[in-house]
C-alpha cells in the first residue's frame, strides 16, 4: 500500500470556499487561509439551519501507544455516510506539534481515510496553538512583571499556578527557575512549562461558547495565592482584554475537508489523559449546525475522553450523541491478552481472546452513560479471520453491533456497513444519563469515575490532594465537575496494567482548580503535563525537500 503522504497528492482538494457552500456557510463567513483552509466565524451559528444535527462520538478500547484508529475511523465513517448520500460534517481536535515531532505523529489520519492539506494541519496550521501558547505565557510576563514592580496585589511567589507555555515536548522545562541574574532580572522564583495541549486557555477556548464566554472564562482563572493566602484572579491583572485579543481568530473553527470531499471542523486539541480530550464545542455545533450527521472524537480510549465528553463537555453544552462507537482493533486486543509491543502484528487468535476483556469493559463503560455502542474493528492489513470472527462473536455475546471497517485501505467504501450500524443505532438512542452528580463531595465524584469507569477497587489520596481537597471547599469549587489526568495506555493509573485490571487502588497526588475551563484537574499515577520524547523521537526522520515539501511526517 502506498504511503499517507503518496495517497494523499493522488487527491486534489476542492476549493474550501466550495466545501463551505456545501454545507451552507456564505464566503461572508470564512476567512480563508489559502485555497485550502477556512475559519468560519462564529456569527454562522446564528443563521437559520434545516439540518437534523444528529451527533456521533468515536471512541476506543484502551489503545497501544500508535492509536487504535479513532481519527481515522471517524474520517472513514463520514466518507461512508457521505456516500450513501446522507449529509455529514465532522468536528476534530487539532494536532500538536509534540506528538507529531515526538512518538505518536500526526492527526489527521492515515490510508484513504485523510484530512487535506495534512502536513498544513499537522505543522502550525492556522496558528491556534501559537495563540494559545501567546495568550497563557502574556499573564506568565504579567505576573513576574506585576512582583517586579512592586507587587501590589501580594503575590506570593511559591504560590503562583499559572505555568508557563510551549507546544513541544521538552522533559527539561517541567521544573525551572525563572528571573536569575541579579536586581534588574525580574524576581527568582520557581517556575515550569507544560505543553499547550494542557494549558487551561486551551480548555477555555474549547469550551467557550463565545467570544463573551470566553472573556469571562479568562477573567475568573485562579492564578496564584496571595501571602495571606487569599485567591487572585486573571481578571485582576488587567491584561484579560490583551489575552482575548490574541485569541481572537483561535475562537473560530478552522474547516478543511478529507480526501473524499467531506467537510471537517478541526479546532481545539486538549490531550484526554491530562486535559479534557475533545475538539472545541463551537466546532462541534458547527458540524451539527450544518449537516445531518456531525461525527466527533474523544479519547485515548473511552475511559479517558468520553467520560469527559459526557461529563464535561455534554452537561455543559447540552449536548447528547445518538450514537457511540467503540473503535477497536486486534493490535490492541493482543496488546490486552498479553502480547509484545513488538508481535502485534502477528496473528495470534489466542492472545487476542485474552484481551477481548478490555472491550468488555468498554462496552460496560458506555452502557453505564444509557447507551449502547456500536464497535469497529478497524482492520490492519495483517489481521487474519479468525481472530475478527472472535471480536464478532464476543460483540454478538453483548448484544451489541459489530462491524470490521476497511476504510483505511479503502476509504469510505471500506465503512458502509459502519455507516449502516450507526445509522439504525441512532433510531434507538436514550437521553445520556451523566456518572456522578454534580452535587457530590469531590472525593465521592472521584471514586464513582475511579471505581465504575476504571474498574478500580478504591482510590487513595495523597496528604498533598487531601489539603488541595479542602481549598477546593473553601474557594466553593465544590460542584464543579472532575477532570482525571491518568495514563492512556491502561484503565488503571498504572501504564503497564493491561486489559481489564482489577481491585487496584488509584493514587490521587494532586488537585488543581481549573475555575476558568471549569472543572477540577485530578492529578493520578506519574502523569506528567510536559511530555518529554522516545530515543528516537520522529523529529529525526522528517525533512524538508528541495521542492519544498515535508517528508516524514507520519
Ligand atoms: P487515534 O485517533 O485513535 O489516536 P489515528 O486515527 O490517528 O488514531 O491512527 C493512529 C495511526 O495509525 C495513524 O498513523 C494512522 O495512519 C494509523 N492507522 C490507523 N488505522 C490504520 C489501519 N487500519 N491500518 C494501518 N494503519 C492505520
Ligand atoms: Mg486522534
Amino acid at each position: 500500500m502506498p504511503s499517507d503522504v503518496e495517497i494523499a497528492r493522488q487527491f486534489k482538494p476542492r476549493p474550501i470556499a466550495q466545501i463551505a457552500l456545501s454545507l451552507g456557510i456564505d464566503e461572508d463567513d470564512l476567512l480563508l487561509y489559502g485555497r485550502e483552509i477556512a475559519k468560519v466565524n462564529l456569527r454562522a451559528l446564528g443563521r437559520p439551519s434545516a439540518k437534523k444535527g444528529r451527533l456521533v462520538l468515536v471512541s476506543a478500547t484502551t489503545p497501544t501507544a500508535a492509536g487504535e484508529g479513532k481519527t481515522t475511523t471517524t474520517i472513514g465513517l463520514g466518507q461512508a455516510l457521505a456516500q450513501l448520500g446522507e449529509s455529514v460534517c465532522l468536528a476534530l481536535r487539532e494536532p500538536s506539534l509534540g506528538p507529531c515531532l515526538g512518538m505518536k505523529g500526526g492527526a489527521t489520519g492515515g490510508g484513504y481515510s485523510q484530512l487535506l492539506p495534512a502536513e498544513r494541519i499537522n505543522l502550525h496550521f492556522t496558528g491556534d496553538f501559537h495563540a494559545v501558547t501567546s495568550a497563557n505565557n502574556l499573564l506568565s510576563a504579567i505576573i513576574d512583571n506585576h512582583i517586579y514592580h512592586g507587587n501590589e496585589l501580594r503575590i506570593d511567589p511559591r504560590q503562583i499556578l499559572w505555568r508557563r507555555v510551549m507546544d513541544l515536548n521538552d522533559r527539561s522545562l517541567r521544573h525551572i527557575v525563572v528571573g536569575l541574574g541579579g536586581r534588574g532580572q525580574g524576581p527568582p522564583r520557581e517556575g515550569g512549562f507544560d505543553i499547550t495541549a494542557a494549558s487551561e486557555v486551551m480548555a477555555m477556548l474549547c469550551l467557550a461558547a463565545d467570544q463573551q464566554d470566553l472573556r469571562q472564562r479568562l477573567e475568573r482563572t485562579l492564578v496564584a495565592y496571595s501571602y495571606e493566602g487569599e485567591p487572585i484572579f486573571a481578571g485582576q491583572l488587567g491584561v484579560t482584554g490583551a489575552m482575548l485579543a490574541l485569541l481572537r481568530d483561535a475562537l473560530h473553527p478552522n474547516l478543511v475537508q478529507t480526501l473524499e470531499g467531506v467537510p471537517a471542523f478541526v479546532h481545539g486539541g486538549p490531550f484526554a489523559n491530562i486535559a479534557h480530550g475533545c475538539n472545541s464545542l463551537a466546532a462541534t455545533r458547527m458540524a451539527m449546525h450544518h449537516a445531518d450527521w456531525a461525527i466527533t472524537e474523544a479519547g485515548f480510549g473511552f475511559d479517558l475522553g468520553a467520560e469527559k465528553f459526557f461529563d464535561i463537555k455534554c452537561r455543559l453544552a447540552g449536548l447528547d450523541p445518538e450514537a457511540v462507537v467503540l473503535v477497536t482493533t486486534a493490535r490492541a486486543l493482543k496488546m490486552h491478552g498479553g502480547k509484545k509491543k513488538t508481535e502485534l502484528l502477528d496473528p495470534d487468535p489466542a492472545a487476542l481472546a485474552q484481551g477481548l476483556e478490555n472491550l468488555d469493559k468498554h462496552i460496560e463503560n458506555v452502557r453505564r452513560f444509557n447507551k449502547q455502542p456500536v464497535v469497529a474493528l478497524n482492520r490492519f492489513a495483517g489481521d487474519s479471520d479468525a481472530e475478527i470472527a472472535l471480536v464478532a462473536e464476543r460483540c454478538a455475546r453483548h448484544g451489541v453491533p459489530f462491524a470490521p471497517a476497511s476504510h483505511h485501505a479503502e476509504g469510505g467504501r471500506g465503512a458502509l456497513e459502519l455507516a449502516r450500524l450507526v445509522m439504525a443505532a441512532a433510531e434507538g438512542s436514550r437521553p445520556y444519563a451523566p456518572l456522578y452528580d454534580l452535587a457530590l463531595p469531590v472525593a465521592e465524584k472521584v471514586r464513582v469515575i475511579c471505581r465504575e469507569i476504571y474498574g478500580a477497587g478504591d482510590v487513595a489520596f495523597t496528604r498533598q490532594a487531601e489539603k488541595d481537597l479542602r481549598q477546593v471547599e473553601r474557594l466553593g469549587y465544590a460542584g464543579l465537575p472532575v477532570c482525571v489526568a491518568k495514563a492512556p495506555s491502561s484503565l488503571s493509573d498504572d501504564p503497564a496494567l493491561h486489559g481489564r485490571p482489577r481491585d487496584f487502588e488509584v493514587t490521587v497526588r494532586g488537585v488543581d482548580i481549573n475555575a476558568g475551563a471549569g472543572f477540577l484537574v485530578v492529578l493520578t499515577g506519574d502523569i506528567l503535563r510536559m511530555p518529554g520524547l522516545p530515543k528516537s523521537p520522529a523529529a529525526e526522520r522528517i525533512d524538508l525537500s528541495a521542492e519544498g515539501e515535508i517528508l516524514g511526517l507520519e
